[in-house]
């Protein structure tokens, strides 16, 4: 498709994570073009083409079981002002104004990022030193930093997962433009956060992005609740618990498995949760059912305007809250229902972790795991087994 774009006289370039993955020796995860050709152009030269976008419009080709995102060339991000594409307090909201390969490269995050490769002519088109950093693992930004994190904060979590992801040292100026911009990260939009926290922890290093986190104070802007749990809290086993979820995370990735955002939302949210179920009994005097279904409302209302996790998602959270009563209390007549519950799975996983983060649950993970794995007439006696006084 490159090729084709080139035949017909436009210019067309490989851009952005797989350019810089494939020099770093990593396989990408996808490939974006970048190409001179107006979208009206690219959508008359490809059939399986799709335009999405209000303002600025993107291509999307469709091939087989991928797709590759195409982008036309933007103009340098510092002349935006001039067509009204900055607010006042310097943040980017429009980004719409065409321009060719030397402006679009300004308006990049890092310079690892602003690589262009022109496949056909086997050349990297590199205006700001990218490949050196490259080849000295330096994460840097294009232009000050201090200038843009505030036109899109994101970035500031965008250099802290690609550092971790990459092992590249941050640049001195980005560390200080983290510190003094972060607090900007409070006007970003949920749902944006969402997908950010998403790449965060799906690309085989939650664990130490986790860290990164915590060592940058970013938590905060992500999932304030647990934030504020660890720091009141240094002594309780939260910590691990989330941290074993995350290195459970990465695992699950490294051997192909599938993970879903509502298990990690689950464990992150599991001590406040706690918090809020204690207070609700003790303050509001409420029965321990009513607390934990007050108390799971609460919790997640307060999450999802940091992260818009979609629906499907906080109901499964709430789910394998639920989930973990019947688990804990082996009442004979809930064991197939809890057994058959499309959270079992998740649930079940959770009760382990929660056992290994140091909640003294050992003997319900046995009667479980043994549930599991013998057939169905020995489950029958298992589940006759614990009638007995
Ligand atoms: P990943 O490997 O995680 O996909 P990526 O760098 O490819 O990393 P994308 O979100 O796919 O990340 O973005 C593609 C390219 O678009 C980036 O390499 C960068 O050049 C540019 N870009 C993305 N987000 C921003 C941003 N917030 N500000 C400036 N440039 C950005
Ligand atoms: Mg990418």
């Amino acid at each position: 498709m490159l090729r084709r774009l080139q035949k017909s006289d436009f210019e067309a370039y490989l851009v952005g994570g797989g350019v810089r993955d494939l020099l770093l020796g990593k396989s990408p995860k996808d490939f974006d073009i970048a190409t001179n050709a107006r979208p009206n152009q690219i959508r008359k030269l490809f059939k399986n083409c799709r335009l999405i976008g209000k303002r600025f419009r993107l291509a999307h080709l469709y091939f087989k079981d991928e797709l590759i995102e195409t982008a036309t060339f933007r103009a340098d991000h510092s002349n935006a002002q001039e067509h009204e594409g900055k607010q006042r307090n310097g943040m980017l909201v429009r980004d719409n104004v065409y321009g060719d390969l030397e402006e679009d490269v300004w308006r990049r995050d890092f310079t690892v990022n602003a690589l262009y490769y022109d496949v056909f002519a086997n050349m990297i088109v590199d205006y700001c030193n990218g490949v050196t950093d490259i080849e000295n693992k330096c994460l840097n930004c294009i232009g000050d930093p201090n200038i843009r994190f505030q036109e899109d904060p994101v970035r500031i979590l965008r250099a802290v997962r690609l550092s971790n992801k990459l092992d590249l040292k941050i640049a001195e100026n980005i560390k200080q433009g983290i510190v003094e911009h972060k607090n900007l990260l409070n006007n970003i939009a949920a749902a944006r956060l969402f997908e950010e926290m998403q790449k965060l922890t799906k690309e085989g290093y939650a664990h130490s992005a986790f860290q990164q986190l915590r060592h940058y104070d970013l938590l905060m802007y992500l999932c304030p609740s647990l934030n504020s749990y660890i720091e009141e809290h240094p002594d309780s086993n939260c910590q691990k618990l989330v941290e074993g979820a995350l290195i459970n995370t990465d695992s699950r990735i490294k051997i192909g498995k599938s993970i879903t955002p509502a298990f990690l939302y689950a464990v992150f949210l599991w001590y406040p949760l706690q918090a809020k179920i204690q207070h609700y009994i003790e303050k509001d005097q409420l029965s321990p059912a009513m607390a934990s279904q007050e108390a799971a409302g609460d919790v997640i209302r307060e999450q999802v305007n940091h992260t818009a996790i979609p629906k499907r998602f906080t109901r499964r959270i709430r789910d394998m809250w639920h989930l973990q009563y019947p688990l804990t209390r082996l009442n004979p007549k809930r064991i197939y229902r809890t057994f058959q519950h499309p959270a079992f799975r998740a649930s079940y996983d959770f009760l382990l972790l929660r056992n290994e983060a140091g909640e003294d649950l050992q003997e319900y993970a046995d009667w479980w795991t043994q549930f599991q794995k013998v057939k169905p007439k020995a489950q029958k006696s298992m589940i006759a087994e614990i009638q007995k006084p």
